[in-house]
């Protein structure tokens, strides 16, 4: 790459502003008009005149041509139409006004600026917030940009153009674009040297807030000719950026490449005036093939197993295909065949319309995604159900379901208001957005949660909150002598190549999964147990689950099952726990009497370990937990019955004891209301569940 202009830049902290410490300094570079004009496709539709304009001298017309074309050019098409009528309806929009105010949002923290936007200023700095990176990454996508670009299309109002001009150059002048890629700095709080120019944040503004408010203001006198050919600069710099650095850690891709990447290819698509579009577009649509096939398991899964992020890149890809659908610039049926994958894992691992919050995903919704997928394929009936809050298509018939490469298994009555539902998580580490959470689930029954996951906590690594929510120790599986799985460095456990080796039978009367955790506990993963875990979905209404803990060793160690109970109130009596909503539904969990072990409720607990927390608004509060301990030598066994009651029902009576057990099978005698005594047997070296009355 040429150059020319370079210029090192200085950002000067203004004294009290909400700045960190000063970031290095970097080598910059803005591109200048004759490097735009060296970048130009003579053979492009209307560009002779441009160069023969700039060829001529005449600087200001080639200016004007250049920006003439793009203001009047019928193709390529993005997802608005900039020929059309602006300022159809009267103003003023409220987004927009608050974007002219300076007001911001993001992460649960607002924020206004002066006058002049400080644009690494960032408000989780002040004392009493704990500071947040991700604040300053989410600004740095501009997406008021948005809300002044809609604002303008709809009123027509020049003030929402010439805001964004204004921030466009102001930004343009303070933040060159760096010439190496923008590096990690753990010493800085924003965690890299140069945070603006991030290659996910480029991607980002590139085919989203800046490209979209390039097309809403062609028509804007505020968006003059000299400002047009800025903003195609900046879209050349940032190309070029992309298509030299693209996001990878060795073999374990994620969600950044195909972010930065549909930019590049929107780049190459929308942008066919310049010379290198061509390479962007055929280097991105390499790039997009090799990730769908790589990050997007048979199952439907994405290989981060966080699945809000899964989401997130399925509407990245499917922008980059729209992009290219648009614009006679098809991507392959990889595509299309993926897609359809994804809405189906998304619509039957879900409950009520929210994903499974495993790993580090929260319980997202998945109706706009629903609606995406009954456009895409209308013929699917379990979309159209889905997408249409069950007035069109047909509910789902299917209820059991694995995920193999997910390692995710779904065990639920039916699709219904009363439905009982749960969603286990024995699958892979997943390649990034990690938590501890191997054999966890979560319990939903009669209209809410009843066992979840806690959540995800900010992005702030050196935080003992942010670590407590990634460990085993909030979430609902086994803690050896406090301590969690550790998987995390082990790379040989971050994916999968094959669907999984489980135990898993859906019959009439049970649904049975068994797995296993044998990959370490504690620091360097030094304490080896092997947790064999159960689920036992019986006649849709309750489920049993059988925890055995095996050491290496001979020692005595304590085993503690967790369950994070999603019910405000929660007791213990016995051998037995009761949770109930407030007029909502009930969990029993009943625990089979073993000698020594100890049933509790948990809550707000920091020492010796902390415990008994959840994410709550902005914060962490207090959530009861389930503990079932016993300390032991050689293995230990759990039987649990978690039986869910409707909102109102009286309290059940609800038991569980172990009637027999071998190393090869163990037989339990449960009680249920309406049910008397059932026996189930679990087989393991035949991996059976038998029910007997
Ligand atoms: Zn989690």
């Amino acid at each position: 790459m040429d150059i020319h202009g370079l210029c090192a830049l200085i950002l000067i902290c203004a004294a009290g502003a909400l700045l960190g410490p000063e970031l290095p300094t970097v080598e910059r570079y803005a591109l200048t008009d004759a490097e735009l004009f060296a970048a130009v496709d003579r053979d492009a539709p209307g560009m002779a005149a441009v160069l023969d304009a700039w060829g001529a001298g005449d600087a200001a017309s080639a200016r004007r041509l250049l920006a003439t074309h793009f203001r009047t050019r019928t193709e390529p098409k993005w997802f608005i139409d900039h020929l059309e009528p602006h300022g159809t309806e009267a103003g003023p929009d409220e987004r927009a006004e608050k974007a002219l105010r300076h007001e911001f949002f993001s992460h649960g923290v607002g924020h206004t600026f002066g006058e002049n936007i400080s644009w690494l200023e960032n408000p989780t700095y002040a004392p009493e917030h704990e500071f947040d990176k991700e604040w300053s990454m989410a600004f740095l996508r501009m997406p008021w940009w948005n809300d002044l670009a809609a604002g303008y299309r709809k009123t027509g109002d020049e003030r929402y153009a010439r805001e964004f001009v204004h921030q466009f150059l102001d930004f343009r002048a303070k933040h060159p674009i760096c010439v190496e890629r923008c590096r990690g700095l753990s010493s800085h709080p924003l965690k890299y040297a140069v945070p603006e120019w991030r290659t996910l944040e480029v991607g980002s503004r590139l085919s989203g807030s800046w490209m979209n408010a390039f097309h809403s203001f062609l028509q804007s006198e505020a968006f003059t000719d000299d400002a047009v050919c800025e903003m195609l600069k900046a879209f050349i710099e940032m190309s070029r950026y992309l298509l030299k650095y693209p996001s990878g850690a060795g073999e374990f891709t994620n969600n950044w490449l195909v972010f930065e990447t549909n930019a590049l290819y929107s780049a190459g698509v929308l942008l066919p005036e310049f010379v290198e579009a061509a390479q962007w577009r055929s280097e991105a649509t390499d790039r997009l093939v090799a990730e769908i096939r790589r990050q997007v398991y048979p199952d439907g899964s994405q290989w981060e197993l966080a699945p809000g992020y899964g989401a997130g890149v399925l509407r990245s890809f499917r922008r980059a295909y729209q992009i290219g659908a648009l614009n006679n610039s098809p991507l392959p049926a990889d595509f299309t065949n993926a897609f359809e994958s994804m809405y189906t894992y998304l619509l039957y691992s879900s409950i009520n319309g929210s994903m499974p919050a495993f790993n580090d995903s929260g319980h997202g919704s998945i109706a706009g995604l629903m609606a995406d997928a009954h456009a895409d394929y209308p013929q699917r009936e379990d979309f159209a159900w889905a997408a249409s809050g069950g007035n069109q298509g047909r509910e789902p018939e299917t209820t059991h379901v694995a995920f193999e490469y997910a390692g995710q298994y779904v065990m639920r009555s039916d699709w219904g208001p009363e439905a009982r539902f749960m969603i286990v998580d024995a699958g892979p580490y997943g390649v990034g957005h990690q938590h501890e959470d191997n054999l966890s689930f979560e319990l939903w029954a009669y209209g809410d949660y009843l066992v979840t996951d806690p959540g995800t906590y900010r992005y702030n690594y050196d935080s003992p909150w942010r670590q407590f929510m990634v460990s085993s120790l909030s979430h609902n599986t086994l803690a050896v002598d406090h301590l969690g799985q550790q998987r995390r460095g082990n790379t040989a456990k971050y994916a999968s190549d094959a669907p999984l080796a489980h135990v898993w039978h859906s019959g009439d009367e049970v649904v049975y999964l068994r797995a296993v955790y044998d990959d370490g506990y504690g620091p360097g993963a030094a304490l080896k147990v092997t947790h064999t875990r159960s689920f036992i979905f019986v006649r849709d209404r309750y489920w049993v689950i059988i925890d055995r803990a095996t050491p290496t060793d001979d020692t005595e160690h304590l085993y503690e099952v967790l369950f994070m109970l999603a019910a405000g109130n929660a007791q213990a009596d016995g051998d037995t726990i009761t949770s109930t909503h407030e007029d909502g539904p009930a969990l029993v969990i009943a625990a089979a009497p073993v000698s020594g072990q100890t049933v509790e409720i948990v809550r707000g607990q920091i020492e010796p370990v902390r415990r008994g927390w959840r994410r709550g608004g902005d914060d962490v509060e207090p959530n009861p937990t389930a503990v079932i301990a016993q300390t032991t030598a050689g293995t230990a066994t759990f039987a649990t019955v978690l039986y869910p009651q409707q909102p109102g029902a009286e309290p059940a009576g609800v038991g569980v004891r172990i009637v027999e057990q071998t190393p090869a099978r163990i037989t339990l005698a449960v009680t249920a209301p309406g049910d008397g005594e059932t026996l189930i047997e679990e087989d393991l070296t035949q991996g059976a569940v038998t029910i007997r009355h």
